[in-house]
Order: structure tokens, then C-alpha cells, then sequence
């Protein structure tokens, strides 16, 4: 093999190592099956694929309001009651609102119920809650009834896929209504999904991990899921999250918050 061509091949394979750092970094653990090749006959032009994260244009007619400018946690529940605005109704054993403290000054929002949370009812009570419990407890030494934790949908994807665009939008108004509700000093997104939707773009998690956001007048922290830390448990990954974490609690005090 000549030298020119060794290179070439070199710097393909370490690009190639990057992108996969990436990917794994932004919750792919398997490669989806490729789709099978176009026939004879087949229209190429699908229409794509709903993104969870794509940016959604604004609707010209606002739905109109569930509750006052200033809701109770309790309200809004009941605004959702047994919802069936988006299919996500059709496979869920119950729908997970949040849990915690109604007037937290952490808000920590995740991405969707798993299976275990779908079964209890509560947020991140499955393993990547038991993470996420200890960092709150353990970590930060603050008791996990003192923040308040939710998710972007309230009811559980099928095999915990990723939530798809019309699903988040069909939720997000609740999401809204529970910051309305708790008014917490900070919000913590875990995961891409999250972080995207609070700050309205397609986001890579391992870029904007780290750095303060604000969505609606609230700072926001963006950092890794406890689940992706779970299939990546590195040293310097629990570090990362670490470091957020300590951000966010220190932001909260910063503010006048009580944690
Ligand atoms: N992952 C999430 O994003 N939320 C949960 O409630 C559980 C796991």
C-alpha cells in the first residue's frame, strides 16, 4: 500500500472513531437495521421522519390557556387528566406526572418513562433513577423530595424509544405548566431530547453539556442522561456530570434558593 493511500485510510478510520464517540454519547447504543434497497417502481420522495429534537415552526393559533398564569402543580395535573392527545396513551399502564417538592428550586427534566416508572407511576425510579438518586443524595447531599423530577413525556415510548416530535409538542404545554408551577431557580436537562426541546434546537449534548441555558428566564444546565452514564461508566464521564451538577446546586444558592 503506498504512503499517500495509508494515510487516506488513517484519517478515515479516526473520523469514523469520532462519529462513533458522538453517537454513543448521544444515546445510540445500536445501529438501527439499514432500510432495504429501493425497487423498481418505489417512489424515492418519502416524506421524513418526525424528529424529537427538529425545531417546531409556531403554531398560528395558540391552543388556548388550561389554567391561570399561575398554576398549582395539582392544577395542571388535572388539566392532562387521563390524556390521549398523542398515541403514546395507547401502550402506557399509567401516566408519570413528576415527583418531588411542589415549590423545588431544582427542576431536573428527563426524557420519557421506562418501564419501571411506567409500572410505579413515579419518574426515574428504575436503574438510571437509582443513579440519578444518588447523585442527587449522595452527590449534591440534598434529599430527593427537596427537588422536583419529570420528564418531557408524561407517558412511556414503546421499548423506551425516543419520543418523536408530535408526541413532545402534545406534552410540552404540561411541562410548561409545571415550571409555571414549581418556579425553580434552576433546571437540570438530562439528556439531548431535553436539553433540545428547552432550548428549541437540535442540540449535541456532549457540546452544549456544561454550559448555562436559559429557558423562559430560568437558567438552564444541561448535562449527560444518568442512563447514557450507565452504558458509559467512565471516570471522566461521572466527573462531567459531577461538575454540572455542583453548577447547578451552586447556581441555586447563588439565588437564593435553600438547598
Ligand atoms: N429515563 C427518563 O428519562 N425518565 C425516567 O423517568 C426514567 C428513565
Amino acid at each position: 500500500m503506498d504512503g499517500t493511500l495509508a494515510r487516506d485510510l488513517r484519517a478515515a478510520l479516526a473520523s469514523a472513531r469520532e462519529l462513533l464517540r458522538e453517537l454513543l454519547e448521544e444515546g445510540l447504543d445500536t445501529f438501527p437495521p439499514a432500510p432495504p434497497p429501493p425497487r423498481r417502481g418505489d417512489r424515492l420522495d418519502h416524506p421524513p421522519q418526525p424528529s424529537a429534537t427538529a425545531p417546531q415552526p409556531s403554531p398560528l393559533f395558540a391552543d388556548p390557556p388550561l389554567w391561570s398564569a399561575h398554576p398549582t402543580l395539582p392544577e395542571v395535573r388535572a388539566a392532562l387528566g387521563e390524556c390521549t392527545r398523542c398515541r403514546l396513551a395507547q401502550g402506557r399502564t399509567q401516566i408519570v406526572f413528576g415527583d418531588g417538592s411542589p415549590d423545588a428550586d431544582l427542576l431536573f427534566v428527563g426524557e420519557g418513562p421506562g418501564e419501571q416508572e411506567d409500572l410505579q407511576g413515579l419518574p426515574f425510579v428504575g436503574r438510571a433513577g437509582e443513579l440519578l438518586t444518588q447523585m442527587i443524595e449522595k452527590g449534591l447531599g440534598v434529599p430527593r423530595r427537596s427537588v422536583y423530577i419529570c420528564n418531557i413525556v408524561k407517558c412511556r415510548p414503546p421499548q423506551n424509544r425516543t419520543p418523536l416530535a408530535d408526541e413532545v409538542n402534545a406534552c410540552r404545554r404540561f411541562l410548561d405548566g409545571q415550571i409555571d408551577a414549581i418556579q425553580p431557580r434552576v433546571i437540570v436537562a438530562l439528556g439531548k431530547p431535553a436539553t433540545s426541546l428547552l432550548l428549541g434546537r437540535d442540540v449535541s449534548i456532549t457540546r452544549v453539556r456544561g454550559t448555562w441555558q436559559e429557558y423562559r428566564g430560568t437558567p438552564v444546565m444541561p448535562t449527560f442522561h444518568p442512563a447514557f452514564i450507565l452504558r458509559q461508566y467512565t471516570a471522566e464521564n461521572r466527573r462531567l456530570v459531577w461538575e454540572d451538577l455542583k453548577a447547578a446546586l451552586a447556581r441555586v444558592r447563588e439565588l437564593g434558593g435553600r438547598l
